[in-house]
């Protein structure tokens, strides 16, 4: 398997307003005085991995809340970005927004600076549901986001939402739906909620207070919300990710062909040559490792190869809806990769949660409603 080099890049800022009930992310309110050190190493950061790519074709800022921070930091990072590693013509450079503070000021600052697509965190247009998240948002602040979005000249918007909400009904669903639509976004995200362990949330469902929905209403859900939005023109391209034609989000398919990535800031993800591996999480940790020394350490790191990068590139491409094709991976790995999943995929496509076309793997409809169980005996 030859690694190609990154083409690129995610930036962490792990700040918010406040911590949402469900989040397990590596995200922290009150910190937001750091910021200022936090931009500065970030910059020192991307700038002494000069070299590490030939030239970006996508930028991705997730948080956390990368719209907290003040958009001349936001240009500046991007600008390091650029001068280090240069960014190809039509790059993807994604800004992901929370909608208490995406104002148009700051939409506007970020589109100048070379943000394309900005991707916004609505989860829900029911202020109930919001207020029971945790989120900090109402619903008449993520429309103006997203007409603020617009009218700083972003052509390319994705919305987040979450299904399997505590309480939620299908009605609830469909009425979250529909407002999306009727924004028009070229792109949408529709997670299930998880109900993650440590969390207030999870917590809460413990003592009973709050009671998510059972097996058979979340798989309904999934459902309503793959139906109601490829109707509406969206291609389901990704087990959780609905695009308008030609408006998938680049930097993910990058992930899901298990491509490399470069990571910057606390907590980031990155891979190349095959080494996996994230930074120190904590972000006064962070700063002072670069302050003190110019270098940010890796809290983890582990170096995929053999069966183990196999079955995570093929894990990969079966959440997408281009599916594993199994010929190009044997290719890739000079091995007859059908042979190495002949029993999964003799299990799973007798029991109709896969199908099997001229050598390409795709999980069906029911498949995807178990995707966690499918996917995991591939990357056995
Ligand atoms: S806004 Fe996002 S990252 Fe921040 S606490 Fe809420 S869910 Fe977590």
């Amino acid at each position: 398997m030859r690694f190609e080099a990154p083409r690129s890049a995610y930036v962490h800022i792990p700040f918010c307003a406040a911590k949402c009930g469900y989040c397990d992310f590596n995200s922290f309110a009150g910190m937001l005085h750091l910021a200022p050190r936090y931009t500065d190493a970030l910059c020192r950061q991307v700038s002494s991995a000069a070299g590490a790519s030939p030239g970006l074709d996508t930028v991705y800022f997730g948080g956390g809340t990368p719209t907290l921070l003040p958009a001349d930091a936001l240009a500046r990072v991007l600008g390091e970005l650029r001068r280090t590693f240069g960014l190809a013509d039509g790059a993807e450079v994604t800004l992901e927004a929370n909608p208490e503070s995406a104002s148009y000021e700051k939409l506007a600052a970020a589109r100048e600076a070379g943000f394309n697509r900005v991707s916004i965190g609505v989860q829900s247009f029911d202020g109930g549901q919001l207020a029971s998240l945790g989120r900090v948002h109402t619903r008449e602040q993520a429309v103006a986001a997203f007409s603020a979005a617009r009218r700083a000249g972003f052509q390319n918007i994705s919305l987040d939402l979450m299904f399997g909400l505590p309480g939620q009904t299908l009605s609830d669903l469909h009425g979250t739906l529909a407002s999306a639509i009727d924004l028009g976004p070229e792109h949408l995200s529709a997670y299930s909620l998880t109900i993650e362990e440590g969390t207030p949330l999870f917590e809460r469902v413990r003592a009973g207070e709050v009671t998510p929905p059972d097996d058979d209403l979340a798989a309904d859900m999934y459902q309503a919300v793959r139906q109601t939005l490829t109707r509406a023109g969206y291609e389901h391209y990704e087990i959780s990710n609905y695009a308008l034609p030609s408006m998938r989000c680049r930097h993910n398919e990058a992930y899901w062909r298990n491509g490399s990535y470069l990571g910057f800031g606390a907590g980031a993800a990155q891979y190349v040559a095959g080494e996996r591996l994230t930074w120190e999480g904590d972000p006064v940790a962070f700063t002072g490792q670069i302050e003190s020394d110019g270098r940010a350490r890796a809290a983890f790191s582990e170096r995929l190869e053999g069966r183990a990068l196999l079955g995570e590139t093929a894990m990969l491409a079966l959440r997408t809806s281009g599916g594993l094709d199994l010929r190009r991976l044997s290719l890739d790995f000079g091995e007859d990769v059908e042979a190495v999943f002949s029993r999964p995929i003799r299990r799973f496509s007798q029991a109709g949660l896969i199908g099997v076309d001229d050598g390409r793997v795709t999980l069906t409809a029911a498949g995807q409603l178990l995707a966690n169980e499918v996917l995991a005996e591939f990357l056995a």
